[in-house]
């Protein structure tokens, strides 16, 4: 447990915690919406600091993050929190809501030299929302560039502004989870209404930054799988991710024909890459349609690329392979 590397004292005692969106302004004794921050001994501490909720080895497709080291073994860690508000839509889908007795405390430090002995490329951190246990996450990222692995995050994007400018440099990966692309969706599933402000991240993330991006967007019956609503989503990822960005629809209440009606207006919008439930779609090249990434039930193959390009027809893939080349372009020919 420590203190919050990023807090304004308030003139009446209270101290709002800048970590995330919500900006929660406590007075002591309180704890944020999050449930792992409280003000206590006079700052805002992050009391899940370096406690573990959940941790795996597998490959780095568990994560849902397909155009990105394919293949690759990642350690995937989390901790405890979520900045979505408990009881409302999805929250149920980040269920390390507060800290279980007994949970283990491992430091950032120890997270990457258990990747590196574990022969692990990159860590994931992810199964709760890194935006909450910025601290850690932020330690962690910076030992895994230093150890020459990957760094990625599954989040839902509730960063403050300040607390992602420190950790985006640091960043290779981000698969970010949405929930529409409306007022209505965001405030249903979310209980959150700036939206706007987590698409803006992303933007920032891709042009600033040049991260890998991932989008899954949780499908909701009758809340966000309008046509118009996943077209808008679509066109707004083809102008500010570039259209080489994957999108993942996942069904929350939503049936198949939903999720396939979805996923053809997202197609329809200039979104090259756009995926499914289920685990075994290839990657076909946008131009030729050549499967260029192959996943079944054994391991990830990639075959016929060659520097980010399909070897069929010279097309660039926006594939993210090498640690060390940054450089790669997201937007489709034209
Ligand atoms: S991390 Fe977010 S939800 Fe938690 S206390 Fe800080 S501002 Fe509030």
């Amino acid at each position: 447990m420590r203190s919050s590397i990023l807090q304004t004292a308030l003139t009446d005692g209270r101290i709002r915690c800048e970590v995330c969106r919500w900006r929660c302004e406590l007075a002591p004794g309180e704890t944020g919406c999050c449930r792992v921050r409280s003000h206590r001994d006079g700052a805002i501490m992050a009391d899940a600091d370096s406690l573990v909720g959940a941790a795996t080895i597998g490959p780095i497709e568990d994560h849902r993050l397909w155009h990105f080291f394919p293949d690759a073994q990642a350690l995937g860690v989390g901790s405890f929190g979520t900045p979505l508000v408990p009881d409302i839509g999805l929250s149920s889908a980040h269920p390390y809501v507060v800290p279980t007795p007994g949970a283990r405390e491992l430091a950032a430090e120890r997270v990457v030299q258990f990747a590196e002995q574990r022969l692990c490329r990159g860590v994931v951190w992810t199964y709760n929302d890194p935006a909450v246990t910025f601290e850690w996450v932020l330690d962690g990222v910076k030992l895994g560039r230093a150890a020459s692995r990957f760094t990625a995050i599954t989040t839902s994007g509730y960063f403050a502004p300040a607390a992602f400018a420190l950790l985006a440099p640091y960043l290779d990966g981000m698969r970010l989870d949405v929930y529409g692309f409306s007022d209505r969706a965001y405030q249903t599933l979310t209980g959150y209404r700036d939206w706007r402000a987590i698409f803006k991240l992303a933007a920032e993330a891709r042009q600033r930054w040049n991260i890998h991006m991932e989008l899954v967007l949780h499908l909701a019956a009758g809340i966000n799988d309008s046509d118009t609503e996943v077209a808008t989503l679509g066109k707004w990822m083809r102008v500010a991710l570039g259209a080489l960005t994957p999108l993942h629809i996942l069904p929350t209440t939503a049936e198949a024909d939903q999720v396939q009606r979805a996923i053809t207006a997202a197609k329809a919008a200039g979104v090259s890459y756009v995926f499914g439930p289920g685990n075994n779609q290839p990657t076909r090249c946008p131009q030729c349609t050549w499967a260029v990434v192959e996943r079944g039930d054994g391991p990830t193959q990639v075959h016929g690329v060659v520097d980010d390009a399909c070897e069929n027809c010279g097309t660039a893939l926006g594939l993210r392979l090498s640690l060390f080349r940054r450089n790669v372009r997201y937007d489709a020919a034209a």
